[in-house]
């Protein structure tokens, strides 16, 4: 087909033309004196984007998969407790890393569409008085219904609750495109991979850990080799890697780096809800509402919720087959359901204008009941009057 493919997946994302021409570099000897030269200051300005002074951040080659074993596995024991609050199929896929690797998982299901209750939370913590539990596992952005949580309020409930466990966060789809701050939230371990925010191709699992969580890993008794964030740091800490490293990868995070702090992370912020605002007037506009309830809307990715007598599945099919644009699918409980418009990474007003027409053919296609035209005008109104 003729034109380009339109990417509106939450992931992986849209590199820019930038980082894509970083990353064509020929191979190199990543055990040289310059090495570092790269390196070292990618570690660095990584803790510009965790929004950590005191943290530590780590590049694996691996993917957000990974970085859920990696912080499991390091800072904790075999057995150990840890809870977690399943609202969506990621929640559900760090629970069952979790079983799978031998922890004690106290799961509780949330309804899809909501996030952390916090409430819920803090008495779930008081009531721990012999502080059983571990770890708590928050996904802060669930990306399989486009759900949101409180990882501040996450925070706030362990510390009302006096409560000692680790906090360990999904950033995969929030991280360096939605506000996240691991100091000031007191994160222990954020995960997150290359391919959402960072605008990269899949194959680096992007991570941050506190002083807390890394001074357990001498405690820790969990077999690990490959993943172990000792060997990392001990390699890390003269700038190299304790394997081989993708360079091209980092050459590419090198660039990816430079564009998000170039632009500021307030101001990448600000962008994301600008996106997501415009996408939400446009499923209002529709007459069709999100699996996000109030209060819990993400800023990079929509999943709408499609008529009972409808099939999103057949959406996402004419949206690619005929407009040549990719959306994002239902998972699991919602597949059919709901089809999800990713706007996360290298996106801007017209790039998403671009998916909100395409899906509106598509709906058009498929017999649904709107308006032509409906939402890409409420869009078009909401960027313009909110455009700098
Ligand atoms: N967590 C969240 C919230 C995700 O969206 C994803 C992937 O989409 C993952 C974890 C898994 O990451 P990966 O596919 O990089 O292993």
């Amino acid at each position: 087909m003729a034109g380009r493919n339109h990417l509106f997946i939450p992931g992986p994302t849209n590199a820019p033309h930038e980082v894509l021409s970083a990353m064509h570099v020929a191979m190199e000897d990543h055990r040289s004196p310059i090495f570092p030269n790269l390196f070292k200051p990618i570690l660095a300005d990584l803790k510009k984007v965790f929004r950590t002074e005191a943290g530590q951040c780590f590049v694996f080659p691996a993917t957000g998969t990974a970085g859920w074993e990696i912080a499991l596995t390091n800072c904790l024991n075999p057995g150990d407790k840890v809870l977690i609050y399943r609202f969506g199929q990621f929640a559900h896929l760090w629970m069952e890393a979790a079983r799978k690797l031998g922890f004690d998982v106290e799961m509780h299901e949330v309804e899809w569409g909501k996030g952390i209750p916090l409430d819920a939370l803090e008495a779930r913590l008081k009531d721990d008085k012999n502080h059983e539990i571990k770890a708590v596992l928050a996904t802060h952005n669930e990306t399989s219904t486009g759900v949101t949580s409180d990882i501040k309020g996450v925070r706030k409930a362990m510390d009302a609750a006096n409560h000692p466990a680790l906090l360990f966060v999904d950033g995969v789809s929030s991280i360096a495109s939605i506000e996240f701050r691991l100091d000031d939230w007191g994160v222990d371990g954020a995960i997150s991979g290359s391919q959402k925010g960072f605008m990269l191709p899949a194959g680096a699992a992007i991570l941050a850990f506190s002083q807390k969580a890394l001074a357990m890993i001498d405690s820790s008794s969990y077999p690990r080799s490959f993943f172990s964030l000792k060997d990392q740091m001990n390699a890390n800490k003269d700038g190299y890697t304790p394997y081989t490293p993708s360079t091209p990868m980092l050459h590419g995070l090198r660039k990816a780096l430079e564009l998000l702090l170039e632009e500021g992370m307030d101001n990448v912020y600000a962008r994301h809800h600008r996106l997501g605002e415009g996408v939400r007037r446009a499923v209002a506009a529709w007459g069709l509402s999100i699996c996000a309830q109030p209060g819990f809307e993400s800023d990079t990715v929509t999943a709408i919720v499609v008529p009972a007598d409808k099939d999103a599945r057949d959406v996402i099919s004419t949206a690619f087959k005929k407009y040549n644009i990719s959306l994002g699918a239902g998972l699991t409980e919602v597949a059919g359901k709901v089809f999800r418009i990713g706007h996360i990474g290298d996106m801007n007003d017209v790039s998403l204008l671009g998916a909100i027409a395409g899906v509106e053919m598509a709906m058009l296609d498929n017999g649904f009941n709107i308006k032509p035209g409906s939402g890409v005008a409420a869009a078009i109104e909401y960027y313009r009057s909110t455009a700098n």
